[in-house]
């Protein structure tokens, strides 16, 4: 069941406000990035990497094949010793130079971040490219103290890591698994995702910039069979891999008994909980945070919202009211706050999950807004009257839409929130800090937000539980998969 109801009437709009792309250097063709150079694809081909707000091609990018993959590992694998060998403060030297250059480079960064993948520059500016070089910055500082970060014990690098990541944040995805890999003394493939792989190959540029030796970090751009040739590969020690739990699955089978360690950073379904006693203006802010930033292509999205039945239509009146104010479009545009939908097959996704929720008898209210006539595009959603088996409620939309459940006690808040096979992040919007303590440690998730949602830290560690995967990134706890502790 759906309705359509006329967005809240704005009574003054922003003037168009975009960012220009002239200054951005970006190349007609990139080659395979390895053993420090870019190189044509040996078995591989060539793609066009599209706008996703416009349908145009923005650069053709070489595919790896099977060939490539194995020159790629080997360059890894020849470069690993030389790494390694380096004392912590010269490895953390490199990653210092890395941040700053992402730092010198992030207006353009953020400009093809939003072209490649269809994010608003105001996230990716603000966001994802400050917090690429955070990161950089960060196990820059832990390359020479990385027994400190293991609890005092000898520790060496595994060797080379094969690190796959997806298209809803391309560059912190690549800062997160290079970072602490390089600082542990580890080498790297990192495989980006098929509709995204434009700002991977800009911080390969980097790598060339920050005079990185050779072989230590390679960037193969492919489809998913590359990314499952990729963990395939004789030669690699370790894979770290964010994504869809069915891949995780898959690459999991594919390493059992190889011996090979694996970080799997996968899908959720998190639950946003909001009490009564919560500062209910703030919440309605922290709830648009939580599901539509990034168009809701965020692992850890507050796509499960929990209101407390006893302030619940006060709040999706609330909510419904502030989506109404939701610009959605040109992503460049400094004034969007929802984009364009990463690629077609993800639009088809979202609809097709969309549909069932209607089907199975929840009530969709998506917000009237006129969409750019190319591109993809999904107006932000809200479904009420959601039951906890509909589809809707379970699976991961990974799209601006947000599923309302509600609860009357604590304890229901609690099992319901742990009701999925995910758990990868919470929140927990509510004025009595004790009310916060006890719900966070009775949560089964890896991260929980107390009256914020989406915050994210270098410092902090990020991971999941159940069928989000394993594994910690960021912080200290984030160097101890790139290790083997004896
Ligand atoms: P995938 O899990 O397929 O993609 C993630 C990465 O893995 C990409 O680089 C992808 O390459 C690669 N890959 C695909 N198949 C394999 C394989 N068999 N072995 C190794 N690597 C592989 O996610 P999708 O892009 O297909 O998105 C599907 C759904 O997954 C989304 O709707 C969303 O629900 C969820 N998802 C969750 C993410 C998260 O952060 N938790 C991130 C992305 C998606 P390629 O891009 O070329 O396919």
């Amino acid at each position: 069941m759906s309705t359509q109801e006329t967005r809240t009437r704005i009574v003054w709009d922003y003037a168009p406000a975009p960012e220009s792309p002239e200054h951005v250097r970006l190349r007609d063709s990139y080659g395979l990035f390895i053993d420090g150079d870019f190189r044509d694809p040996l078995d591989g081909t060539r793609v066009p990497s599209i706008n996703p707000a416009s349908e145009e091609p923005l650069a053709e990018v070489a595919f790896a094949g099977e060939e490539d993959l194995r020159r790629a590992v080997e360059s890894a694998r020849a470069a690993q010793p030389g790494w390694a060998g380096l004392s912590g403060l010269e490895r953390g030297k490199y990653l210092f130079r890395i941040a700053r250059l992402i730092q010198e480079r992030a207006r353009e960064l953020a400009i093809v971040e939003s072209m490649d993948g269809g994010k608003p520059i105001r996230e990716s500016r603000d966001v994802d490219v400050p917090l690429a070089a955070a990161h950089f910055f960060h196990y820059a500082g832990w390359a020479d103290k990385l027994s400190y970060g293991v609890g005092g014990r000898d520790a060496v690098p595994h060797g080379v890591a094969a690190q796959i990541v997806p298209w809803n944040f391309p560059l912190l995805m690549a800062a997160w698994k290079l970072a602490p890999a390089l600082a542990c003394g580890n080498t790297a493939v990192l495989k980006p995702a098929e509709t995204t792989p434009l700002t991977a190959l800009f911080l390969a540029e980097i790598c060339q910039e920050a005079e990185l030796p050779p072989g230590v970090v390679q960037i193969v751009p492919g489809d998913g069979s590359a990314g499952a040739a990729l963990v395939r590969q004789p030669g690699i020690d370790k894979v770290a891999f964010t994504g869809s739990t069915a891949v995780g699955k898959d690459i999991q089978a594919a390493l059992a008994g190889r011996g090979i360690s694996l970080t799997l950073e996968l899908g959720g379904k998190s639950a946003n909980v909001i009490f009564e006693d919560a500062a209910l203006d703030q919440a309605v802010e922290g709830i648009v945070n939580g599901i539509f930033f990034n168009q809701g292509h965020v692992c850890c999205a507050g796509s499960r919202l929990l209101i407390q039945e006893s302030v619940a239509d006060v709040v999706i009146g609330k909510l419904w009211e502030r989506m109404g104010r939701l610009r959605v479009g040109d992503p460049l545009d400094k004034n969007t706050d929802v984009g364009a939908i990463n690629s077609r097959e993800q639009l088809t996704r979202i609809q097709e999950l969309v549909s069932a929720g209607e089907e199975e008898g929840a009530v969709r209210r998506s917000v009237v807004c006129e969409l750019p006539e190319r591109g993809w595009w999904f107006a932000p959603t809200i479904f009420t009257e959601v039951a906890p088996a509909h589809r809707i409620a379970v699976e991961e939309i990974f799209g601006p839409v947000v599923s309302v459940l509600t609860f009357r006690t604590q304890a229901e808040a609690i099992q319901k929130a742990n009701n999925s096979a995910y758990g990868l992040a919470a929140g927990i919007w509510t004025d009595k800090g004790a009310k916060a303590f006890e719900v966070a440690s009775a949560l089964q998730a890896g991260v929980v937000w107390q009256n914020t949602y989406n915050h994210f830290d270098p410092t902090a560690a990020f991971g999941g539980y159940k069928e989000s995967g394993f594994g910690r990134e960021g912080g200290p706890a984030g160097l101890r998969p790139y290790l083997k502790v004896s």
